[in-house]
């Protein structure tokens, strides 16, 4: 097998074993990232001079008899509106088109600790706002496994890299079910960590209560790699804290004997698409034959998540958008008249539809004669599913749903109406609301031969049951990703 089709797990072994060298897991992948990228478009600005710098070093240490740090030589993606330090960051919109950072992520810092090897920003909905990666000013990523499908959004980009070995595993970020429902549709992992486990520092801010950074890889055991890498508390996010125990993969792959999995029916019915739910359904299955027992859930405010979460998020968005009003940083309009015309104008061009729409509606619940209807409304409902969930933890040990209701929908689809592509994220967003961690998992294949994926829900920092419960679904069904990979190729005779 190539070897950007390795897992990082294999990898870090082989290279610790001298059979293969940074320089030349770096080459592969970049070689991957040349074949691919005229049709996938997972990348903004690929780092190869830069990454090749960084797998020399590695291979250097390695030479010299030196103990390598646990990402050492590993290739990873990192969503463009994560800051690196003189690397243009540029959250996909003209507003930031030239921005170039004075200093990295803190999650940014800890993979430069821990060895990884930067390949380059990978492609987003403008400003992490969205469900398919198409509001990048920079055009659209394509699904590798059907270049006429979307990759899933907003981190759809890290999906894509990941899924067709242009990245080994890469960083995203998750407000509403951006690292998930694009890990389901591309057949990848994808973990949303809880709320606070992971420094926000850096991440550029869309809205702050929710938004977590989030891992995407091709096996579970490299998903919880690259969160053991970067979590943590730091100082300079407020809203961090250390993690009890941060060891994860050293136990994971335990069988699932006695876990009790929550099911919760209403995430079953209605505008599911039916294959979905019977793969999701199959999957949980699996887990019971494992020994897990399913114990029925109730979660009826689950409903109205998809109305909070459009609420809250846009309220926070118009503010902490409010930043860039073309004086400080960012895009500034040519020959304005006077500082209204410049705020006006840098704003109006130097932001996409999707965002403006996103400020607009934020402004107007946060207004005067709004805010008790909409926003305060919004968040005591939002507090009401947060008690639901832990209620339902009373119960069992994690919840069982579908990612999405759908897998990947076509290029040209749910372009009428912004709502038609809000409903993608229905049974990811209240995951965020309640600050809980989720893990999307493949589960199988859809009737159209796209990738579904399974959502685990867990209490906040039960990372490591999740993921020991999804490596021990891996272990019985074998990884998804590879023969994805395999038909890709097929597929496109690539
Ligand atoms: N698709 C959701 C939205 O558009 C989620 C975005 C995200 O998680 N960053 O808001």
């Amino acid at each position: 097998m190539e070897l950007y089709a390795q897992t990082a797990e294999t990898l870090g072994r082989m290279l610790r074993r001298r059979e293969c060298s940074a320089m030349e897991i770096a080459a592969s992948v970049f070689s991957r990232i040349r074949a691919c990228e005229p049709d996938l478009h997972a990348y903004i600005t690929v780092t190869e001079a830069a990454a090749l710098e960084q797998a020399a070093k590695v291979d250097e240490k390695l030479a010299a008899g030196g103990k390598l740090p646990p990402l050492a030589g590993i290739p990873v993606g990192i969503k463009d509106n994560l800051c690196t330090k003189g690397v243009r960051t540029t959250c996909a919109s003209r507003m930031l088109a030239a921005f170039v950072p004075p200093y990295d992520a803190a999650v940014c810092e800890k993979l430069a600790e821990a060895g990884a090897v930067f390949t380059g920003k990978t492609n987003l909905d403008e400003f992490a706002m969205g469900s398919s990666s198409r509001s990048s000013i920079y055009g659209p990523t394509k699904n590798p496994l059907d270049f006429a499908r979307v990759p899933g959004g907003s981190s759809g980009g890290s999906a894509a890299a990941v899924a067709s070995g242009e990245a080994v595993f890469a960083l995203g970020s998750d407000t509403g079910g951006s690292v998930r429902q694009p890990a389901a549709y591309c057949g990848v992992v994808g973990l949303k960590p809880t709320y606070g486990s992971v420094s926000r520092y850096g991440l550029i801010a869309f809205a702050s209560s929710l938004d977590q950074v989030g891992m995407l890889a091709r096996s579970v055991r490299d998903t919880a790699l690259l969160f053991e890498a970067v979590a943590g508390r730091d100082v300079r996010d407020a809203t961090s804290v250390e993690m009890a125990a941060p060891v994860l993969t050293a136990g994971l792959g335990q069988p699932v004997e006695g876990l009790r999995i929550g099911i919760p029916s209403a995430y079953f019915e209605g505008s599911i698409a039916p294959d979905v739910a019977e793969r999701v359904m199959e999957a949980a299955h699996t887990l019971e034959k494992a020994g897990a027992r399913l114990v029925p859930v109730t979660l009826s405010s689950a409903h109205d998540a998809l109305a909070v979460y459009y609420v809250l998020s846009s309220a926070e968005a118009s503010s902490n958008l409010a930043r860039y009003d073309g004086v400080r940083y960012g895009y500034r309009a040519a020959d304005c008249e006077n500082l209204q015309s410049l705020y006006e104008r840098s704003r109006s061009e130097g932001f996409g539809d999707e965002v403006k729409r996103r400020i607009l509606l934020g402004t107007f619940v946060l207004s005067a004669g709004s805010r008790e209807a909409y926003y305060l409304r919004a968040q005591r409902a939002g507090q009401r599913i947060a008690r639901e969930f832990n209620e339902a933890f009373a119960l069992c040990d994690c919840i069982l749903t579908p990612t999405t209701p759908e897998t990947a929908f076509g290029m040209g689809e749910k372009l009428e109406s912004p709502l038609d592509l809000y409903v993608s994220d229905c049974y990811t967003v209240a995951a965020n609301l309640a600050g809980l961690p989720a893990l999307s998992v493949p589960c199988g294949f859809g009737a159209n031969r796209m990738p579904a994926g399974m959502q685990l829900v867990g209490p906040r920092f039960s990372e490591r049951a999740l993921l020991g419960a999804a490596a021990w679904y891996e272990t019985l069904c074998g990884p998804f990703p590879m023969p994805a990979l395999g038909e890709w190729r097929d597929r496109h005779g690539v």
